[in-house]
């Protein structure tokens, strides 16, 4: 396995490169590219950057030109669901492009020529990870949906609810991801932890919160997820 590692920002990857043995940076196409041993794991981390064209841009150079084999996706997101609360954890099962509108072309959320709105996780990469997740946090496996926008206002997670009631997290990058990995062939996972309510706290929330709590779970998880 060489696994490629993608957060969006600095903080939902703290510590693991530093955490990593004999690594080499790259830069390219404007991400900094860190190959390396973490915990006796083949690896390659990177920063994406916020959105889901940064995030497939990002997913789709690590399998081409730095050939990993396997991609998780580790960050923060907003909570989808009642039951789902700030500290929490979400395992990705499905993940599907919230603003994605191709109708009446296409069926509303539909990838065209995928034939598929929703794209589906690998099992034993997700299975894994919730299982090591288990012992940090409180985890949630399900549906995430991911945007170009950042949701920080009650009608905004309404109107999401309403459409598509089985959704757990929010955030705008691991869709993008599925789709890439997908098309590629590459198992894939999702893990988020919860940053915010994707209501109308939600920008002071995410802010507070992705400093304390995120680096530390993100960095826990890998660690045990590598050593399992
Ligand atoms: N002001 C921040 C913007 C971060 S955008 C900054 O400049 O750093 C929020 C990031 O966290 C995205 O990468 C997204 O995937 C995730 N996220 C957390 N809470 C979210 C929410 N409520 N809606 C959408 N994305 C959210």
């Amino acid at each position: 396995m060489r696994l490629g590692i993608i957060s969006a920002l600095a903080e939902e990857q703290h510590g693991l490169i530093e955490a990593m043995e004999s690594p080499t940076r790259r830069f390219y196409g404007m991400r900094e590219y860190t190959a390396g041993k973490l915990w006796e794991i083949d690896a390659v981390c990177v920063l994406s950057r916020i959105g889901k064209v940064a995030a497939a841009m990002t997913a789709a150079i690590l399998v081409e030109k730095f050939e990993v084999t396997h991609i998780i996706f580790t960050g923060v997101a907003g909570s989808g669901d009642k039951n789902v609360h700030v500290g929490d954890i979400v395992v990705a099962e499905e993940l599907i492009q919230h603003d994605f509108d191709a109708s009446p072309l296409f069926p509303r959320y539909e990838i065209p020529l995928t034939g598929l709105t929703r794209f589906a996780s690998d099992r034993a990469l997700t299975d894994k990870l919730a299982t090591v997740a288990a012992k940090t946090g409180r985890v949630h496996r399900g549906l995430i949906a991911s945007g170009d926008q950042f949701i920080g206002k009650r009608q905004q997670i309404e109107a999401l609810k309403g459409a598509l009631p089985d959704i757990l997290a929010v955030e705008m990058e691991g869709a993008a991801v599925a789709q890439v990995c997908f098309e590629l062939g590459i198992p894939f996972a999702v893990i988020r932890t919860i940053s915010d309510n994707a209501n109308d706290d939600a920008a002071v929330d995410f802010m507070r919160f992705v400093k304390t709590v995120a680096s530390r779970y993100a960095y826990d998880i890998i660690e045990k997820f590598c050593k399992a």
